[in-house]
């Protein structure tokens, strides 16, 4: 086969325009709301404790097309039993059974609508409910209501606009918790939630472009103040492409820089995947001329060392070898950053099969110290296997045993189309893992429980009229201010940023000042572990209101801040601490003697020594004498030789 994909680093852009990558993306934003989207209970009431779990299993019903939707099959395959975790204080029949629906949530509505304007939508002047099927148990009833409020929007991206497909509304499902074997757990708590889905056009070029708009939008909706932040309330979704691919969506990126990374794999793993199809065709390998056989090999492993196989005997676990007729070399291709072919497979084991356990196939391609060639050597004489063929071996209980040896077939044989629909799931490490069989095109139907709802131009122009001004212009005008550079951005994108252009609009406070308490202080206190959640829009708002009626307070602003969070005093108490005190020149002066005395300065020069004299001085008088007092003091005695 061809020479490998160049390493992530030296890849350029070019690079990517002769893979034609195509990328898009899915943002999923939790708005803030007190109340759910569809039933009056809390959102954004996280526990881990619970009341009650709730037993389910999957089963699938034939389309009116009369064919199984591929996830729903396969999550028929998995025989999962689906618990859900319920608190009485997060959840209702209308999350978990069938109970009709309440009126949408109207202000989860309204932001909606406001979010779609800032993103250049056409919106819609009235509201139809959708129901959208989801199958994987993370909805119980099996359907998730979704609305559409603005299509065809775009936001200004360099030089250019990247095109928005549409934006929706919808309700978030449930948190997993655990998904071990055949028993998958979720807490309720988040179910129900409200959440904005924003698509764009796979107009992204290179994966930092793709980055970079996933930035901008996160700003955009962060810098409202009326969506959920913290860990779990944005998540992305990526879909890529490359030239002879499939559209493969990347489920569940939390971090946006990861993202460059697991676009590049995702390339590297479609290249790949395309290359082994066209070796296959080469070898002659096609739909009819494919072969697999299997064997029980249980009986051929007794005296094996190797842990994996030996934990499996020990359980009275089964051992089975499928033979891949003609596929050596396939199995060990390189496809993602450190991963091969065969991961492919073990990954449909481990989530069809749910043979959870890792290692959970061992392959005749494997360069690790495993079995021993002479084991090997009966396996191949069973089947009278050439060494053209390649083998799979894969243990377990004899149920899930069966289900893996079909997968296995199955996705060895999937490699003679190339790049199968998925989805998949981002990994930590940049690459990317089978996460379910993508399903069918109808997974939408109207939802008659609700009718539409009319939503007038009136109540657009008045959402109009209170909408924050988009990122864009708030960049523009934090640099005409004078802010720093890196902290421009992180402005724009706060929820705070309102209240900071409140604060610097309404007092005589430099922008600057503000910026650094408000942006960069607290990011350097939160690293230190200080309860920055103590430092509340009402604190901020007391703290720089006293700090414009007493100016001389400014130069110990950040000493007032640092001590509300470190102490148990309240603010008004602090502030009244570093209130400037007045003390006359011979106290500051028999103060200089002390300090001369007890601990002289050991530097010679005269610069230095009223630098070290000032310090001590404010520590002694606990920074309550503004400097400028002290300044003139200490020069003229460190000048006169330190005598008073
Ligand atoms: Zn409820």
């Amino acid at each position: 086969m061809t020479e490998m994909m160049k390493p992530f680093e030296q890849m350029t852009d070019e690079d990517y325009a002769d893979l034609g990558l195509q990328s898009g993306l899915e943002i999923h934003q939790q708005i803030l709301t007190e109340k759910k989207l569809f039933c009056r209970c809390p959102a954004g009431h996280y526990s881990t404790e619970y009341d009650a779990e709730i037993l389910r299993h999957m089963r699938p019903t034939l389309s009116e097309l009369g064919e199984y939707d591929g996830t729903a099959l396969m999550e028929f395959k998995t025989k999962k039993e689906i618990i859900y975790q319920i608190n009485r204080e997060t959840v209702c029949t209308y999350e978990m059974d069938d109970t009709p629906p309440f009126e949408i949530n109207q202000s989860a509505l309204e932001i909606a609508f406001q979010i779609a304007m800032l993103m250049n939508y056409k919106l819609v002047n009235e509201i139809h409910i959708a129901r959208k099927q989801y199958l994987d148990g993370s909805i119980p009833t099996g359907f998730q209501r979704t609305t559409i409020v603005g299509v065809d929007g775009f936001i200004p991206y360099k030089n250019r606009n990247i095109g928005l497909i549409q934006l929706g509304l919808e309700e978030d499902s449930c948190r997993e918790v655990s998904d071990i074997g055949h028993r998958r757990v979720y807490r309720t708590d988040r179910l129900g939630m409200p959440l904005i889905e924003t698509v764009t056009r796979p107009e992204m070029h290179t994966p930092q472009e793709v980055a970079d708009v996933a930035n901008i939008l996160r700003w955009l909706v962060k810098s409202t103040g009326f969506v959920r932040t913290g860990i779990g309330s944005a998540r992305q979704d990526v879909n890529v492409s490359i030239k002879g691919g499939t559209r493969i969506e990347i489920k569940g990126v939390h971090r946006i820089p990861l993202i460059p990374l697991l676009i590049y794999n995702e390339a590297m793993r479609q290249r790949s995947l395309l290359l082994i199809r066209d070796d296959l065709r080469e070898r002659g390998i096609t739909e009819s001329t494919f072969k697999a056989e299997t064997a029980d090999v249980t009986h051929l492993m007794t005296s094996t060392q190797w842990d994996p196989i030996r934990w499996a005997l020990q359980h009275n676990e089964k051992i089975a070898c499928v033979n891949l007729k003609g596929y050596s070399g396939i199995l060990s291709y390189p496809t993602q950053t450190g991963k091969v072919f065969s991961k492919e497979i073990s990954d449909r084991v481990r989530v069809i099969a749910c043979l959870t356990r890792l290692p959970n196939i061992l392959t005749s391609e494997s360069t690790e110290e495993t079995i021993g060639s002479h084991v090997w050597n009966r396996i191949r004489k069973l089947f009278s296997a050439t060494s053209q063929d390649a083998l799979v071996i894969v243990w377990g209980n004899e149920q899930d045993l069966q289900t893996a040896i079909q997968e296995i077939i199955i996705r060895a044989r999937e490699a003679m189309i190339g790049v199968p629909g998925e989805t998949r799931q981002a990994l930590a490490d940049g690459t990317n893992g089978f996460e379910r069989i993508l399903p069918g095109p109808e997974r939408m139907y109207p939802d008659t429980d609700l009718p539409p709802l009319e939503f007038p131009p009136e109540r657009v122009e008045v959402l109009r009229k209170n909408l924050p001004p988009p990122i864009w212009e708030r960049r523009t005008r934090y640099r005409d201010a004078g802010i720093p550079n890196h902290l421009i951005i992180p402005i724009a994108a706060s929820p705070r940023a309102l209240f900071f252009d409140r604060l610097i609009e309404a007092n005589d406070l430099s922008p600057k000042f503000c910026a650094r308490i408000f942006f960069e202080k607290i990011v350097a206190w939160r690293r230190c572990g200080l309860p920055t959640e103590r430092l509340t829009i009402a604190v901020f708002s007391e703290f720089f209101g006293k700090i414009v009626s007493d100016p001389s307070l400014l130069p110990n602003a950040e000493r007032i801040l640092r001590q509300f969070l470190t102490s148990d005093e309240s603010l008004s108490i602090i502030i009244e601490a570093f209130s400037p005190i007045s003390i006359s020149h011979d106290e500051i002066l028999s103060a200089l003697v002390d300090i001369d005395k007890t601990e002289p300065p050991k530097s010679p020069q005269i610069e230095a020594n009223i630098r070290y004299f000032i310090g001590k001085l404010m520590k002694r008088f606990q920074f309550r004498i503004p400097a400028k007092t002290v300044l003139p003091i200490v020069g003229e005695f460190v000048k006169n030789g330190r005598r008073s």
